[in-house]
């Protein structure tokens, strides 16, 4: 299982996904960039959603709100006071851990040896103490179950503390007139501050949602996991505002419609769940995950959350500004309740990746052969065809850069003139092209070309004018 994890991590830098944040710097931790085919893919990904949420619904609109809040904001939503995390430092490290993380570690490390009544017995503690914000019982835990410091094996333990996950920063120039401001936690609030705005500019009636891709800041203290769990990361979050008393209908519609959302992508059902919150957050009446089964387990990769009318009412408060509406229907002025669907667009990533990347033995009798493919659903793959002459001469190059001109404007393609023609479908293979376009000396002729496509590795010759609809028809939404 690791094993395919690292293969992930190590086939998404090779071929130009996703590199370690300034690297020739040796990285800097949990923080990730998104390279040449690694930008590609997240861009479709975004459309994907964009598409599926803002226009297909004619009641949900989209915006962009700036990182930079007023830091009031941060005070109503209660991301100021509540947003941290229990955490314990190691004397003899130095190191910082979350004291949960310890214990959920020293849980599954029991399951791993059989001792699941032990486990059970923890989970149970763990939870309650979580419940109960009682930081000295989760110290004591850790105490009772031994639990050691990864780094350094020690366990000398400082008391459990909480430690905000937000970032701060001083905006203006001055350093005494500066203010201190935060980078968004997340990207929710953008849009509650935002709610009269686009209601009365867009003359929304209720239902209706407003939908945002951007990024998010926490300065998570557990950076491992890859792509999963960074301090930079991006979310794509909707709001949905509906009439008190019919949000639980709705949080059952989006929470069937986002699932299904999930498996349009291709990957078998089974690899999701919906995971329930136990504990709910200060603003929600329901809550609910959806769950893809990562190498190293089921982790979440979406929330769906009835918020209440908490955030419009805390705005409402701190800002002294009516968020409210006058609903024509039922002729009654109310603060709307919240649906939110929320995704991290990198766990996204990480999921397509992990269900495409299939290692295909493709031995004969004869001969040993196998190769890498990323079978990306076409429509979010990072490029739709791959253009190829045969050879480096007599007019190949010049007729398959012809080809290239015209499905270029349609579709981001490549062109490949190096190594031998099964080496390079291979490499196209690897970073999931669905096409390969092949030009030959029958092109020059007749003007077709052979079309190789990437899941069955079948080839047919059609037309150089059919391509572009060929294409067309396989990859668009
Ligand atoms: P977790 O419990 O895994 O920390 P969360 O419950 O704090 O996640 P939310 O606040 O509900 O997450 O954020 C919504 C979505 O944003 C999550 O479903 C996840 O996909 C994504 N997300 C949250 N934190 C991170 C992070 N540090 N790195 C990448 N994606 C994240």
């Amino acid at each position: 299982i690791d094993d395919f994890f690292k293969n992930i991590i190590s086939h998404a830098k090779e071929y130009g996904f996703v590199f370690p944040s300034s690297e020739i710097y040796d990285g800097l931790s949990a923080v990730y960039d998104y390279g040449q085919l690694g930008s590609e893919l997240k861009n479709n990904l975004k459309t994907y959603w964009w598409k599926s949420m803002v226009q297909l619904n004619d009641n949900i609109v989209g915006i962009d709100a700036a990182i930079f809040m007023h830091p009031t904001t941060w005070k109503a939503s209660g991301h100021v006071d509540g947003f941290s995390d229990p955490m314990i430092d190691n004397k003899d490290s130095k190191k910082r851990y979350r004291a949960d993380q310890l214990i959920e570690d020293k849980i599954d490390r029991y399951e791993q040896d059989g001792k699941s009544d032990k486990a059970a017995e923890l989970q149970t503690a763990l939870d309650a103490a979580l419940n109960a914000d009682d930081l000295a019982k989760l110290k004591t835990l850790i105490e009772e179950h031994n639990i050691v410091c990864p780094m350094s094996g020690t366990k000398n333990w400082t008391d459990v503390r909480q430690f905000n996950l937000m970032f701060a920063t001083q905006m203006g120039a001055m350093a005494d007139g500066a203010e201190q401001v935060y980078l968004r936690p997340e990207t929710a609030q953008g849009i509650f501050v935002n709610f009269l705005n686009v209601q009365k500019t867009g003359r929304m009636k209720v239902p209706f949602g407003i939908a945002q891709i951007g990024k998010a800041f926490r300065n998570e203290v557990i950076a491992r996991q890859f792509i999963i769990r960074m301090r930079e990361f991006e979310q794509m979050e909707m709001q949905f505002f509906v009439r008190p008393g019919t949000e639980m209908e709705w949080y059952d519609k989006w929470k069937a419609l986002r699932l299904k959302w999930h498996l349009a992508l291709g990957p078998d059902a089974a690899k999701y769940r919906y995971h329930d919150h136990a504990k709910l957050a200060h603003y929600a009446n329901a809550a609910v995950d959806i769950e893809y089964d990562f190498p190293f387990g089921f982790k979440e990769v979406e929330g769906i959350h009835s918020r209440t009318d908490f955030d419009l009412s805390q705005h409402q408060k701190f800002s002294g500004k009516k968020m409210q509406y006058f609903d024509p229907e039922v002729n009654q002025n109310y603060v709307p309740y919240v649906i939110e669907t929320s995704i991290g667009l990198d766990r996204l990533f990480l999921t397509v990746f992990a269900n495409s990347l299939v290692h295909e033995d493709l031995s004969t009798d004869e001969k040993q052969d196998s190769r890498v493919v990323l079978k990306f659903h076409p429509a979010i793959a990072p490029v739709k065809a791959a253009v190829l002459p045969l050879t480096k001469k007599d007019g190949l190059p010049d007729k398959a850069k012809e080809i290239l001109a015209r499905l270029k404007l349609d579709f981001n393609t490549q062109y490949d003139e190096k190594d031998a023609i099964g080496k390079r479908y291979r490499r196209q293979d690897a970073i999931g092209t669905p096409y390969c376009i092949t030009v030959d000396y029958q092109t020059l002729e007749d003007n077709t070309v052979t079309i190789r496509h990437r899941d069955s590795m079948e080839q047919e010759r059609v037309s150089i004018d059919q391509l572009q609809q060929i294409i067309q028809d396989n990859v668009g939404w």
